[in-house]
């Protein structure tokens, strides 16, 4: 690994949770500080004959914390996901050394609505915003916006890993509210929550929790067809265009046979 080390460097696993067979998370110990900003992704991978195969994963974990955390999605025949997908604790991974991306960029503005639609894994920069924003709620920082809500989609609801702590954030972020949705509520015979794709059910909760042009700011993060027809969505509800922010997966129409909606 001797000439990766100038742009990589190896990140030890020191937690992993699996949420299902093709779900989970793993927190990693940088060995130099990291800085980066809720929103922003670090690029992952391994060394395969010497040869660096990487691919970019938004950061779970706030800056504040210790070790910086990741939520996966196995592509069973992607290429890099399923060697990450073998990874344990104590096993180790490239990185590179700079983070990058402008998703959140612009932070949250306190005079507006802001609404958050993801698809499984695009939870991942929500959560580290959500993360800060409780941390420097309790540090006595600057309270939350005061209207946040997010709208999270997936086929079935063991598919929502963080829904114990968003449940917990509704908790502690006065003005945060959590909607899981699943595509597929007849293969979840206990779910009673909401249901229908993510950008189904998108119009209904951005009317109620008011966001209207002006007054409201949506971030779409996931599968390039939910930000497509969620772009879609907002726009005949009249907001500008740069009031919807988006952070694309991968390209539209390339999702493998079988992907997750
Ligand atoms: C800014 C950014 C942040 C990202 N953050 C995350 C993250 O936090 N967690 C995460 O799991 N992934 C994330 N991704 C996707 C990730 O970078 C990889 O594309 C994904 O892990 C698949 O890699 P692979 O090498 O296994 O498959 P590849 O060989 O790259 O892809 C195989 C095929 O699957 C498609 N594909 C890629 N991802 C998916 C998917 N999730 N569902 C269906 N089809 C897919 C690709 O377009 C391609 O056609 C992010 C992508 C970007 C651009």
């Amino acid at each position: 690994m001797s000439d990766l080390s100038d742009k990589y460097e190896s990140v030890e696993i020191v937690g992993r949770r699996d949420f299902g067979p093709d779900l989970w998370s793993v927190r990693v110990r940088h060995p130099e500080p990291f800085p980066f900003r809720p929103g922003q992704y670090a690029t992952l991978g391994v060394a395969l004959e010497g040869k660096p195969l990487e691919r970019p994963y938004s950061i779970v974990s706030a800056p504040e914390e210790e070790e910086l955390e990741f939520f996966f999605e196995l592509i069973p025949e992607g290429a890099l996901t399923p060697h990450l997908h073998r990874l344990q604790v104590g096993d180790t991974m490239l990185m590179r050394r700079r983070p990058k991306g402008l998703f959140l960029r612009a932070g949250l503005d306190p005079e507006r609505i802001h609404l958050f639609l993801a698809t499984v894994t695009g939870i991942a920069p929500f959560a580290s915003l959500l993360r800060q924003l409780r941390l420097r709620a309790a540090g006595g920082g600057e309270a939350a916006p005061p209207r946040l809500a997010m709208v999270h989609g997936a086929s079935f609801s063991h598919e929502f890993g963080y829904a114990a702590e968003m449940a917990e954030l509704t908790r502690q972020l006065p003005g945060f509210e959590y909607v899981p949705t699943i595509s597929r509520p007849w293969g979840d015979s206990g779910w009673e929550g909401e249901t229908g794709r993510a950008e189904d059910v998108l119009r209904k909760h951005a009317d109620r929790v008011g966001v209207r042009p002006g007054r409201g700011l949506v971030y779409l993060c996931g599968h390039p067809g939910m930000i497509a027809t969620g772009r879609a969505v907002m726009l005949r509800a009249g907001l500008p265009d740069q009031d919807i922010l988006e952070e694309q997966y991968w390209p539209e129409g390339k999702a493998p046979l079988g992907a997750k909606e």
